[in-house]
């Protein structure tokens, strides 16, 4: 049979020439011949062959010509059958060596020739079978490359292969013998190794042998690279050695792969063993990204809003927008909790730009002079568009850009510094007030703080909330506020619960604040009374004072006078 006839369509059709079944059947015929051949040659063969004999020697006449004829026949026919035979062992050979070969390309990784994910469950169920059998427990680790696709990214693919061979050498080399290492697919690795029941810490041992392995750079022809790693691992077995729930293989990849978003969550380069406790969480974080999707859909997502007061005068000067969701499932949530979800699963400008066609739509119904804070993700600063949309936004809201200030941390400004300062200027230019928020506690330099064009800063809660003690008097928010001095930019203090810290706030000169001293944020609804109340919402469109973008344009006159 033909490696040919094996495959593909022409397998599967009764029609074609080289069909299995007919092949098998002519096989079949040329055995029947064969035997049949045999038998007539016993029979023909006992009467022909002494007669044959007999003539040869000269002791007897002719043989009979037919059953001769026969006889020759025969001998044709059990040689053509033997042939056939041959044939036939040769090419089940083949063929056996053939789907040996496919065995082992479906089951290993072609680049790295470790095991990939499908052989990787079946290894791990052997590894657990042998290891019973000894009274051993198994570990199964996740492995994932940190930073894999910036390193393609950098230095392209062929590199990028290269690194992956050079890695899969090294955890091999650092294996015990028995253990079964596994490409599963793009930059993640496993390994699956058997340790005594109740010493989970020689798997420690193994983990740690591959952090200090990949201490070392990887070094290439044309460069080296740094990698780190994380590391999820989850064993069939309790560390004090009892065993749990039924472990299979399939579980215990599962838990090695909570174990291991739990590593990468914690910041990366790093292992944890797989807790009971992660389950839950995750279980918990999908829940919160389905709804989040859904509440998106449903907009769930409504801005409310802080109060933000001149300390010297006391006068409401504006406010900061903060999200809130109101989810049917969970109740009220804080933006704490659902903003890092909303940012990791790509939702966070989709969120945001909501928000903000909201709260431009509130703010329009409030005094003129009233100021609208927004915070900005430093994920949206990634976009090199952001400074675009958010002009759009403004136009098509008919928002006067001077009434916006946004709110970026101190972490944006580890990014792409330069995107930030051209997004930052061309929001400027155009009236919108750029802030530096909780300040003070991301490490920005004082080079940056001089040369990106803020208008102001935002003095974290965590110093404000010092000032509480007299003893504390701070002279770090002292040190604050004197550098915000002398870099010319406005303070806001962020956090201020009480009169005491108001008090101390008040002695250390024109500030803006805010805080639970002022009240709790409110939504829209709430902020619409207390304005009226006060008699600050906007007046009635025939005496508003100016349209907005002939304020934004004269609001970015004043920018760009600045220095
Ligand atoms: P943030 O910008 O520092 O906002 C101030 C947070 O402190 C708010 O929490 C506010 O409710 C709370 N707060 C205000 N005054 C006081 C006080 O006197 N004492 C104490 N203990 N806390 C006070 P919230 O609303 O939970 O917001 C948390 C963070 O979420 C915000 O911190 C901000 O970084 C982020 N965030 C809020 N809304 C958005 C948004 O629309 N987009 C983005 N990207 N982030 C947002
Ligand atoms: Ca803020
Ligand atoms: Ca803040």
């Amino acid at each position: 049979m033909t490696q040919k006839s094996r495959t593909g369509q022409d397998a599967l059709t009764d029609k074609e020439p080289d069909n299995p079944l007919q092949q098998a059947e002519r096989d079949f015929v040329a055995l029947g011949i064969a035997a049949a051949s045999i038998i007539l040659l016993l029979g023909t063969g006992g009467s022909v062959l002494p007669q044959a004999l007999q003539a040869l020697f000269g002791n007897g006449g002719k043989p009979d010509m037919v059953l001769a004829n026969a006889l020759l026949l025969n001998i044709a026919l059990i040689i053509f059958g033997w042939r056939r035979y041959r044939e036939l062992t040769r090419e089940i050979d083949e063929r056996r060596r053939a789907e040996a070969r496919a065995q082992v390309l479906a089951s290993t990784d072609p680049l790295t020739q470790c095991l990939n994910r499908r052989s990787m469950f079946e290894a791990t169920e052997e590894i657990r079978d042998r290891a019973a059998l000894r009274g051993e427990a198994v570990a199964y680790c996740m492995i994932d490359l940190d930073n894999f696709k910036q390193i393609n990214d950098m230095h392209g693919h062929v590199i990028g292969d290269a690194v992956l061979v050079m890695l899969c050498d090294r955890i091999r080399g650092l294996l015990p013998r028995e253990a079964r290492l596994a490409r599963l697919g793009g930059d993640e690795f496993a390994f699956v190794v058997s340790f005594p029941v109740g010493h989970p810490e020689r798997v420690d041992d193994l983990t740690i042998r591959l952090f200090e392995a990949f201490g070392e750079p990887l070094r290439l022809p044309e460069v080296t690279i740094d990698i780190t790693l994380s590391v999820g691992i989850a064993a069939d077995h309790e560390p004090d050695g009892t065993i749990g729930e039924v472990v299979d293989a399939a579980s215990l990849m599962h838990r090695a792969d909570m174990a291991l978003y739990q590593a990468k969550k914690q910041g990366r380069n790093r292992y944890f063993w797989f807790e009971p406790s992660m389950e839950s969480e995750l279980r918990f974080r999908h829940q919160l990204e389905t709804g989040l999707r859904r509440g998106l859909s449903r907009g769930e997502f409504v801005p409310y809003y802080e109060q933000q007061i001149d300390v010297e005068t006391g006068d409401l000067v504006g406010f900061e927008m903060l999200a809130r969701w109101r989810s049917p499932q969970f109740g009220l949530i804080s933006p704490d909790i659902f903003v890092p979800v909303a940012e990791e699963i790509g939702l966070i400008s989709e969120l945001s730009e909501r928000l903000m066609e909201k709260a431009f739509a509130d703010a329009r119904e409030w005094d003129d002079a009233l100021t609208l804070s927004i915070n900005i993700s430093p994920v949206q600063l990634r976009d090199p568009w952001f400074a675009q949309r958010l002009l759009k936004m403004l136009v098509a809201a008919n928002f006067p850009a001077r009434r916006l200030e946004i709110e970026i941390t101190e972490s944006c400004l580890h990014e792409n510094i330069g995107l930030v300062r051209s997004m930052i200027t061309s929001l400027r230019n155009q009236g919108v007030q750029i802030a530096l928020d909780d300040f003070g506690t991301g490490y920005s330099s004082l080079e940056q703080l001089r040369n990106l064009p803020f208008d102001r800063l935002k003095i974290d809660r965590s110093f404000i909330s010092e000032l509480r003690e007299p003893a504390n008097r701070t002279r770090l928010v002292d040190a604050i506020i004197t550098l915000g001095r002398g870099l010319d930019l406005p303070l806001t203090a962020e956090g201020v619960e009480d009169e005491d810290i108001l008090k101390a706030l008040k002695s250390m000169g024109r500030l803006k604040a805010q805080g639970y001293l002022y009240g709790q944020p409110e939504d829209a609804e709430a902020v619409r009374t207390r304005l009226k109340v006060a008699g600050r919402l906007a007046l009635p469109l025939a005496d508003a004072p100016k349209p907005a973008l002939a304020a934004a344009s004269e609001a970015a006159k004043r920018q760009r006078a600045k220095p």
